[in-house]
């Protein structure tokens, strides 16, 4: 069983454009949140910096931490791999550190699954619709457009797993989905009462795949 004492695990997981990663930067400055930095095969972006955005590997060492077991949980996610490593990860939940993980579906499901000694609260984030996203997809790849109707397409299968997650969060506004999930996590850690409407949810979802 948690105690009182252990960090909390939080997971985002949500499709490619719905804003995750800022949220994510943004829960991490409350007071005794922090990242889990991931490993990855995929090569660094310009803007991002290597063992903070990502601990970036060839597929020899990531293949090498599977091997070892060192993975809590990994997966290949648009031709790379992505995992989170075991002990730093328990080294912080055991100083109650609470720990933040922006990874997919996947990885989510996977830790699920190991039903570790840490209260674990998933979000899956959303778009307010499809024409938001589309729009959100094409200005983050201004070169090619290809790109972002690839991703509507991998929208489509990606949302699907909305059904697995304790709440579903939609950001139409930035500040307003960031406090919601604030205050759900604070909910969570303080066993106080839930503001969460799982039928407008519902509604929302049978909109974005209709
Ligand atoms: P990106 O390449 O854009 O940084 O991330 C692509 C996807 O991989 C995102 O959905 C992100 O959440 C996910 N991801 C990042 N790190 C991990 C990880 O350690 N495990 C899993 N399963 N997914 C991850």
């Amino acid at each position: 069983m948690p105690t009182d004492n252990d960090g909390v695990m939080i997971v985002l997981s949500s499709p490619s454009g719905a804003g995750k990663t800022t949220l994510v930067r943004l829960l991490s400055n409350l007071d005794n949140f922090e990242v889990s930095t991931s490993h990855t095969t995929r090569q660094p972006r310009p803007n991002e910096i290597p063992n903070k955005d990502y601990y970036f590997v060839n597929e020899k060492e990531f293949q090498r931490l599977i091997n070892n077991q060192e993975f809590l949980e990994y997966a290949k996610v648009f031709n790379n791999f992505y995992g989170t490593t075991r002990t730093p990860v328990i080294d912080k939940l055991n100083k109650g550190r609470n720990i933040l993980f922006d990874i997919d579906w996947q990885g989510a499901d996977q830790i699920k699954n190991k039903k570790l000694d840490y209260k674990l609260v998933t979000f899956f984030i959303l778009p307010p619709s499809k024409e938001v996203l589309f729009e959100r997809l094409s200005n983050r790849d201004m070169k090619d457009k290809l790109i972002a109707e690839e991703r509507m397409k991998q929208f489509s299968h990606d949302v699907l797993h909305w059904i697995n997650y304790d709440y579903v969060v939609v950001n139409e506004n930035l500040e307003d989905c960031y406090s919601k999930i604030n205050n759900l996590i604070q909910a969570e850690i303080n066993n106080g009462s839930k503001d969460y409407d799982p039928e407008y949810i519902r509604k929302h979802v049978e909109k974005l795949t209709s």
